[in-house]
């Protein structure tokens, strides 16, 4: 068996994460190294590696996941805009391989990013 990534044990409870949203579908926690002033990243239950990993019957959860950025940016009070990312792959920065959306406010966001 593959080992667990660290974001299946949080959703374990077998690590600490500061949660802020959960439900049967997905976990909303604090980033442990924020790059804005809210930085949460949002995360399926179910484990899917990437975007690379979705198949047809993960599209419910996919917008399940973005329904909930939605309502936790409204719960920090993200009233000037926020941004929504999904790495996929290492190329693009992706260092945790269990789908996670970051959702990102509370600062500037310039654009392109890095
Ligand atoms: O998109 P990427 O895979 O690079 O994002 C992983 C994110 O998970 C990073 O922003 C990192 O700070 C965060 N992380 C975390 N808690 C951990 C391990 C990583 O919030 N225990």
């Amino acid at each position: 068996m593959a080992e667990k990534t660290i974001f299946k044990k949080i959703i374990d409870g077998e690590i600490p994460a500061d949660i802020v949203y959960e439900d049967d579908q997905s976990l909303a926690f604090r980033d442990v190294n924020p790059q804005a002033p809210t930085h949460i990243l949002i995360i399926p239950r179910k484990e899917i590696a990437s975007i690379d990993h979705l198949s047809a019957e993960d599209e419910q959860v996919m917008g399940h996941l973005f329904l909930v950025a939605q309502k936790i940016a409204k719960q920090e009070n993200l009233t000037d805009g926020y941004r929504t990312i999904i790495n996929c792959g290492e190329g693009a920065g992706q260092t945790v391989f269990h789908l996670h959306v970051h959702l990102m406010g509370g600062r500037n966001l310039t654009w392109p990013p890095g």
